[in-house]
């Protein structure tokens, strides 16, 4: 087959960049200030493993600080290379400006496969490559603050945690060197789930808007829309759990590294992630046609398309057969350039990555401010809704005294209006909030720009303005 040579991932950013700034009106200096990457560190070292030197290279990428610290996750995977982490980097900056995150867009990657390494080995892979990173600044709570991606999460943040404050002991605020740790180490509640859930923050916005549904060809609600989800991991499999547990979607195509399950009525998808962490991969799960094709399931006919793993999957050869009217872009660059004129030129609407997966470092923020303040996520504002509640309690009790049998207060409602909002509901809230508001300010730039065709340039147009007024702000 004659595969289209395709630009590289960071020239598809690049390609995605130009045609935002192309309407809007920034001197060229300013222009190529904000698409250049600053700076990537490349790191080689070597770590003593099953007796012999093993040599891993590494990559830190700082694509703008015009706010600091810069942010953005450390990726873990053999095809990291310095295109990738520029392009992922240049990202993570347009994303952060997005959803008004105060930070410069960094990222980080190591080429490995961690799949080859015990649970030992990687904690002395992840603490030398940390120890190469920190002692350059490229790690650091008012700097840089890395937090998971693809191949690593928890652990790898609190092995990373650890050894910034064992190398910074009289810092006090070395928890917040990184994001993403467990909730024992620092994190925050809902972590975890945050990328998938903002995919689902995301996914309720689009739906409230007629304008936007009737864009996809599209109506009514989620409930009953058939969804097909790309990679199921962290991102995809809350994305696609809460999609079909909380807002009646139904998980038709989940596609993995060795095929694809295909169910019309709807897969559980608990049960598939079950049988994933098993055995492996979906080969062999009840309950659904297995392909070992997972490309051709990408194609399939659905209401939403949800790829969530590598970037690319969307490129030249399969971009004009994707029937979805609707792609979210859960994964970072999912979608080439190329692909994207052709789906474009198809009309199908495209949530883009830098919107779409951006709960994960919104959450990200929410944790590096409580690491920070050093006090519980909402402790004082649950301090003052409690208070709060409690006067409209007595107000309700003396009504209830008056009224006598006429009227009853319940007991249950008193003590759910009590009990003030935990960290997990003022996180999702927060989240949502920030989902909302972003989203409202792509989709007012679609609408009313009749240059603006889609919801990617809308957001270009929206991020790249605010890292321009940060940038203007400072005088550069
Ligand atoms: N790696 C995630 C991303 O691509 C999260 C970054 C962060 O939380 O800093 O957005």
């Amino acid at each position: 087959m004659n595969i289209p040579k395709e630009p590289s991932f960071r020239e598809s950013v690049d390609l995605m960049f130009n045609r935002a700034v192309a309407l809007m009106d920034l001197p060229p200096g300013l222009e190529e200030k904000i698409r250049v990457c600053n700076a990537t560190y490349t790191v080689r070292f070597g770590v003593r493993l099953r007796g012999q030197m093993q040599t891993f290279t590494g990559y830190r990428s700082v694509h703008s600080e015009h706010k600091e610290p810069v942010k953005g996750g450390i990726r873990f995977a053999m095809g990291v290379n310095q295109d990738e982490v520029e392009a992922l980097a240049a990202l993570m900056t347009y994303k952060c400006a997005l959803v008004e995150a105060p930070f410069g867009g960094s990222k980080g990657g190591l080429r490995i496969d961690p799949r080859q390494y015990d649970e030992h080995e990687l904690e002395r892979i992840t603490r030398r490559f940390t120890y190469e990173l920190a002692k350059r600044d490229l790690i650091h709570p008012s700097q840089n603050v890395p937090a998971p991606d693809m191949g690593t999460g928890e652990r790898e943040m609190a092995w990373i945690a650890d050894q910034y404050a064992r190398m910074n002991t009289t810092d006090i605020n070395a928890t917040a060197c990184v994001t993403g740790k467990p909730l024992n180490a620092g994190g925050i509640s809902g972590r975890v789930e945050a990328t998938g859930r903002g995919v689902q923050y995301a996914l309720r916005e689009f739906f409230r808007d007629e304008r936007d549904m009737a864009k996809a060809g599209l109506t009514g609600s989620l409930d009953g829309k058939r969804v097909i989800v790309q990679g199921l991991g962290n991102v995809g499999y809350h994305a696609a759990k809460f999609l079909s547990q909380e807002d009646g979607a139904i998980i038709t195509g989940i596609i993995e590294w060795d095929g694809a399950l295909f169910n019309e009525k709807g897969l559980d998808v608990d049960a598939v992630r079950a049988w994933i962490v098993k055995n492996g991969g979906v080969t062999g799960f009840p309950d659904a046609v297995h392909t070992s094709d997972g490309g051709a399931v990408l194609e399939e006919e659905c209401d939403i398309l949800i790829p969530a793993a590598l970037e690319a999957v969307i490129n030249l050869t399969n971009a004009d057969k994707i029937k979805a009217p609707l792609i979210i872009e859960a994964a970072n660059g999912p979608i080439t350039a190329g692909a994207d004129d052709i789906l474009r030129e198809k009309g199908t609407v495209i949530i883009p990555d830098m919107y779409a997966n951006a709960g994960g470092v919104t959450v990200s923020y929410f944790e590096w401010v409580k690491n920070l303040s050093h006090i519980r996520f909402g402790r004082m504002q649950r301090r003052q809704e409690e208070a709060r509640h409690q006067l409209v309690v007595d107000e309700l009790e003396r009504l209830d005294r008056y009224l006598g049998d006429a009227w009853t207060m319940s007991p249950d409602f008193k003590k759910k209006y009590l009990r003030g909002a935990d960290e997990l509901e003022l996180v999702r809230s927060g989240l949502d909030d920030t989902m909302r508001i972003a989203y409202q300010s792509m989709r007012d730039v679609w609408h009313e720009r009749a240059d603006v065709e889609d919801l990617r340039t809308a957001a270009y147009l929206v991020a790249i303005e605010k890292v321009a007024a940060s940038y203007r702000a400072k005088g550069l």
